[in-house]
């Protein structure tokens, strides 16, 4: 199957698997696992920050940022479609007690500065304390570059904000626009990153950041239940991962815009963004029938409503983008 739903389906190599296997392991919850912290030191070093810490989620990792910036009755800015405040179930406001305030987002999913500028409250007791700004880049696979976030960023820094960066999907970002990772993060106080999106490892992200707020974060990674013990077999597929599989991101992203291009020429599909490695199409006949004879076809694509997003990875290769682009052409106009 040629699987477009996600960046999060790919199935470890048999490279990284000998990697995994090959590990060195302790217990980390001591702080015992020597290839956890080769991990961690790697990471921190590339993003130029002086500590992080191994997660098991990106849904943890920008919790666990969330809790390390912000205390009982703080809020935090974020977009209003931002993973951070739609797609993590509250967890900020459920388990931290620490109030979301959503602002608009601009088309390339930059929080609206002006709005930013509205809501931050006063030192004032009727209200909760603005403490955190977070941005999201990649967003919908769209980049932002180092100059358009700090529109945002000075916004939140001139009024006293820390700032928190989801980058999820930041070496994306970083590939697309040919920076250093450590210039493309340098104004966050914290920044979290996936493995198990493009960079295709099966599990984890890691949260990096000063050594202060690692250490907190450390603490609530424990009482959220991510204390884990030998994960080094983990972490060996993250450090495989970003040793091997950070420049050929651009693959994905020649492949997003090939297909895009070659579903744009189909009668009933209108491509309206193609960005890193993501496809956005409106798809005149999406239905729930479409995806069943797509998949029967040899392709899972969620198409039963529009838009759809198709996205590429590690293991779409270049003959599985001209399989789907003619299955589309067939699927859509029998
Ligand atoms: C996927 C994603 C996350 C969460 O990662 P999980 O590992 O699925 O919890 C956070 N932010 C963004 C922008 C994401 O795309």
């Amino acid at each position: 199957m040629i699987d477009l739903r996600s960046d999060t389906v790919t199935r470890p190599s048999p490279a990284m698997r000998k990697a995994m296997a090959d590990a060195e392991v302790g217990d980390d919850v001591f702080g015992d696992d020597p290839t956890v912290h080769r991990l961690e030191a790697a990471v921190a070093e590339r993003l130029g920050k002086e500590a992080a810490v191994f997660v098991t989620s990106g849904t943890q990792s920008n919790l666990c940022a969330l809790m390390a910036h912000c205390g009982r009755g703080d809020e935090y800015i974020a977009g209003d479609s931002a993973h951070t405040y739609r797609w993590e179930a509250g967890g900020g406001a459920v388990l931290g007690s620490i109030q979301p305030q959503p602002v608009r987002m601009l088309d390339d999913g930059l929080p609206d500065p002006v709005h930013i500028a509205e809501v931050i409250k006063p030192d004032d007791p009727h209200f909760a304390r603005t403490r955190l700004l977070c941005l999201e880049n990649t967003k919908d696979g769209m980049v932002q570059s180092i100059e358009r976030m700090a529109e945002a960023t000075s916004v939140g820094r001139a009024a006293g904000l820390n700032l928190h960066l989801d980058g999820a999907r930041m070496w994306n970002a970083v590939v697309s626009l040919g920076v250093d990772p450590a210039d493309f993060t340098a104004d966050f106080d914290t920044v979290s990153m996936c493995l198990s999106k493009g960079l295709g490892a099966p599990a984890g992200s890691v949260l990096s950041g000063s050594r202060d707020l690692i250490a907190e974060a450390r603490k609530w990674r424990k009482m959220l239940g991510g204390g884990l013990r030998q994960v080094g077999i983990l972490a060996a597929a993250g450090l495989h991962a970003i040793e091997n599989n950070i420049e050929r991101l651009a693959e994905d992203h020649a492949r997003a815009a090939r297909m895009a291009a070659g579903l744009a020429e189909i009668p009933g599909i209108t491509v309206t963004s193609q960005s890193t490695n993501m496809v956005f199409v409106d798809i005149k006949f999406a239905s729930p029938e479409l995806q069943s004879t797509l998949k029967g076809m040899g392709i899972l694509a969620r198409v039963s409503s529009s838009p759809a997003r198709l996205t590429t990875h590690l293991d779409v290769s270049d003959d599985d983008i001209d399989a789907v682009i003619a299955a589309f052409g067939r699927a859509t106009n029998p």
